[in-house]
């Protein structure tokens, strides 16, 4: 018998997760290239943005606390998701990611980058920059962890700066 996908069924479910408070399981097989959830929020101006981007970093430095609810939609406009009717908020960062953030017609979408198996966390790169490293821990537990929240692309020069702290603390120790 042929089983039709139920297109009315979210292909996700909210548990609790092992890398950060709750997280989005995949509740069947989803094959790449799947739009698996829009990215919603509310729309902000870039200066009601950067003051509640200030805000969170801020909090971040004393809890540890990291998520990227601030998406920049266009010149114009953010799309501020910490908002409880946007569950996609609740996907956690990882350094070897089974999905990406990307913009379509101004909507951003959380889509499957590789096949995901029923039952699998998903992840996306929060691609945050080198500004803040320090404050964002990683603890996504991938064989791949650079052990902070970096997107890939300044991933050599986050290893650069960790292996100068290193070497600095070892000096204060002697
Ligand atoms: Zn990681």
């Amino acid at each position: 018998m042929l089983q039709s996908v139920r297109k009315d069924i979210p292909c996700y479910t909210i548990r609790r997760s092992g890398i950060h408070g709750s997280g989005l399981f995949a509740r069947r097989r989803i094959c790449e290239g799947t739009k698996v959830i829009e990215y919603v929020g509310e729309k902000i101006d870039k200066e009601e943005s950067n003051r509640r981007g200030w805000e969170r970093i801020r909090q971040a430095q004393k809890t540890g606390d990291a998520a990227v609810y601030i998406f920049t939609l266009d010149d114009e406009f953010d799309l501020d998701g910490s908002v409880s009717w946007n569950p996609a908020r609740l996907i956690n960062h990882s350094c070897d990611p089974n999905c990406e953030a990307y913009i379509e017609d101004g909507h951003i979408w959380i889509g499957a980058i590789r096949e995901i198996q029923r039952g699998e966390e998903l992840s996306y790169n929060y691609g945050f920059d080198l500004e803040h490293w320090d404050a964002h821990p990683c603890r996504c537990g991938s064989k791949r962890c650079v052990g902070y929240i970096v997107g890939e692309e300044y991933w050599s020069r986050l290893k650069q700066r960790i292996a100068r702290r290193k070497k600095r603390l070892l000096a204060s120790e002697k």
